[in-house]
């Protein structure tokens, strides 16, 4: 259903016919983590996220994956050489 609260006209799985399902009533805010993102949504002076109802929950495992301002870094060895995860994980079951 279309949202009629902070992201007016956009799909979410959250808006029913009585209003908005999401604790709260709308969508939560923006976290300092999130600043600089591409996928801020300021509506009357708040920040929200335009793809996650819940920004906070979505830092609370590590980086966001639909983060434009941050990049998961590339796993490196000990010598500070980028490695491809998937040929250390066959280079590892291999036993070397
Ligand atoms: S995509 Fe991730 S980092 Fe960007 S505003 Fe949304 S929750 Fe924050």
């Amino acid at each position: 259903m279309k949202c009629s609260t902070i992201k007016p006209g956009a799909e979410c799985e959250f808006m029913a016919a009585k209003g908005c399902s999401f604790p709260g009533g709308e969508c939560g805010p923006i976290i300092d983590k999130c600043e600089g993102c591409g996928k801020i949504l300021t509506m009357e002076e708040k920040k929200f996220c335009s793809v996650f109802p819940s920004p906070a929950g979505k830092w609370r495992k590590g980086l966001c994956n639909f983060a434009t301002h941050a990049k998961k870094e590339a796993p490196k060895d000990e010598s500070g050489k980028k490695v491809n995860p998937l040929k250390a994980a066959k280079r590892a079951a291999r036993g070397g």
